[in-house]
């Protein structure tokens, strides 16, 4: 089998078993689609996986995720490894699971909520269902369940 020829990084973030055409909304997210940043990022379309058929995958070198960031990763591509590397070994492996509780990382579809009407308050959801993906607004109760069209 082909094997896509990325280096190996030394350090940073390997985002592995991205779902297959995700990769861009991830790189998105982190805001790595600018010119500004100073590191390296590469970017796998479309990779063969043993274990999902087709997959994407992102090499982000010289930089560690935020808890924010893992967690909008979670509501992108949920079951992707994220592995912090330094000095060419793997420190730690996280796997990306959708966040109990999201914080500041989705905003209310309704609105009349109080956290869309300029008050110093953070959206807050409460994960009710995982499949399909469901979270509710913990201001107006309203139901989020297109979560990837409300990532802030
Ligand atoms: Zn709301």
């Amino acid at each position: 089998m082909r094997e896509l020829k990325i280096t190996p990084i030394v350090k940073g973030t390997v985002i592995d078993h991205i779902p297959a055409g995700m990769g861009l909304k991830v790189l998105k997210v982190l805001g790595l689609d600018v010119q500004e940043i100073k590191y390296t990022v590469s970017l796998g379309i479309h990779v063969r996986s043993n274990k999902l058929g087709w997959k994407d995958i992102l090499k982000i070198e010289e930089r560690e995720l935020k808890k924010s960031e893992v967690d909008k990763i979670a509501l992108i591509a949920p079951g992707a490894t994220i592995s912090i590397i330094e000095k060419g070994e793997v420190k730690e492996k996280i796997k990306a699971s959708l966040p109990k509780r999201a914080k500041g990382i989705i905003k209310c579809p309704n609105p009349n909520c109080i956290s869309n009407t300029g008050e110093p308050v953070e959206h807050d959801f409460v994960l009710v269902s995982e499949k399909p993906v469901k979270y509710r607004c913990k201001y107006c109760e309203r139901i989020l369940d297109d979560v990837l069209k409300n990532i802030i």
